[in-house]
């Protein structure tokens, strides 16, 4: 069975290269949709707990909101940090507050101090749910994810790869010790 949670991401990009609108900068609400697969725990008779599926997934997400996303070999991306520079905003800003920790993958680096992120690959839709996926396969079983971004989507499968042990009591994934990180349940 799945358990199955939306998040609501609002970002600026462009696709640079690209002939069309899209190349000039502009912005999206994009909603992401996470399915994650395993048996149904019978303790909570639930898959995965959706709010917990949320809280693990937007820790590293939240720097996509309100965030620009700018490929790295974008011209914008050199000029852009040279206004926020001048402005004093470079290196964070009192009021920027919703930053998840900064990470760099493959596929994405994430500059949260100025509310940034350099990608690989054009962010498309599709360049989107590569860059999810691989930020957060290792700690989710997700069978599919969904990005809708105005009324552009894609979607993409996967096999649920981890084996993760849960709570009986909250259903959230136990630590390395057996131990509930929530609730301190510890598994016999
Ligand atoms: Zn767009
Ligand atoms: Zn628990």
């Amino acid at each position: 069975m799945r358990s199955i949670t939306t998040l609501d991401l609002q970002y600026a990009h462009r696709f640079y290269g690209f002939k069309g609108e899209a190349q000039y900068l502009h912005g999206h609400t994009g909603v992401l949709t996470i399915e994650v697969e395993d048996s149904v725990n019978p303790g909570v008779n639930m898959v995965f707990p959706c709010n917990e599926i949320q809280k693990t997934a937007w820790a590293v997400l939240k720097n996509f909101d309100h965030a620009l996303i700018l490929r790295e070999d974008d011209p914008l991306l050199p000029a852009v940090l040279d206004v926020y520079e001048k402005q004093g905003i470079r290196n964070g800003a009192p009021s920027n507050t919703m930053t998840g920790p900064a990470f760099k993958t493959e596929l994405a680096t994430a500059y949260p101090e100025c509310r940034l992120v350099v990608t690989k690959e054009t962010m498309t839709v599709e360049g989107m749910i590569k860059i999810v996926y691989d930020l957060l396969k290792d700690k989710l079983n997700i069978v599919k994810i969904t990005f809708t971004s105005g009324v552009n989507a894609g979607s993409a499968d996967f096999e649920p790869k981890n084996v993760i042990d849960r709570c009986p009591l909250c259903g959230i994934a136990l630590d390395e010790n057996g131990v509930c990180p929530k609730c301190g349940y510890k598994k016999k």
